[in-house]
């Protein structure tokens, strides 16, 4: 994974551009649950300037997931826009703000700051020591926040039969309609109410 460490110095005035190809593996997605068909496809671009060491790049390939619905594995494509800035890990230590500077003294109850806005930016900071940046914990938070909290085979995924657990979408099963509570209507009422059955 030489790649995703670039030394600073090949930073020059134009920028550097990176591009290579990972596993899973290599980037540490290796949970149950952070599957890939083939590799995935890293592109990036490095510029640095006065302040941070900025990283806009893409990351393509197809993950394998599981649907909520109806749990079988479905190919998803991946299509990541990466986007981070790198400061060095020296300048940090004593300074809780460190995309302010330069603006020393401006920093007063008065001047009213977005919320929203700095823990974005936050989330986007990372930092670095010596003289090489590591783009694969970057890389790898950004896979997994790409990720969706219910993955669906398709949009319309008929899931499984709550009675006999037959997949819905291959074919019907028979089962009669449902009568009384279900098992899931059950489970939806504890999990709202916090249990008092
Ligand atoms: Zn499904
Ligand atoms: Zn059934």
């Amino acid at each position: 994974m030489d790649t995703l460490n670039p030394a600073i110095v090949d930073i020059g005035p134009e920028g550097l551009s990176l591009s290579c190809t990972a596993t899973g593996t290599q980037l540490g997605l290796d949970e149950p649950e952070e599957r890939f068909q083939g590799p995935l496809a890293i592109q990036a671009e490095l510029v640095r300037q006065e302040g941070p060491i900025t990283v806009t790049g893409t990351l393509e390939g197809t993950a394998i997931r599981q649907c909520v619905r109806c749990l079988t594995d479905y190919s998803d494509p991946l299509f990541v826009t990466l986007y981070a800035e790198y400061l060095p890990q020296a300048g940090v230590a004593t300074k809780p703000a460190p995309v302010e500077q330069g603006r020393k003294g401006s920093r007063r109850a008065a001047e009213p700051v977005e919320p929203d806005e700095e823990a974005a930016e936050e989330d986007e900071v990372y930092l670095y020591q010596g003289d090489h940046l590591d783009l694969v914990p970057m890389v790898r938070e950004q896979v997994i926040l790409a990720a969706p909290m219910r993955p669906l085979c398709r949009e319309e995924c008929l899931g499984l039969c709550p009675q006999c657990g037959q997949n819905l979408n291959e074919r019907r099963c028979g089962c009669p309609p449902e009568q009384g509570p279900s098992p899931f209507r059950v489970l939806r009422g504890r999990q709202s109410k916090g249990g008092n059955a």
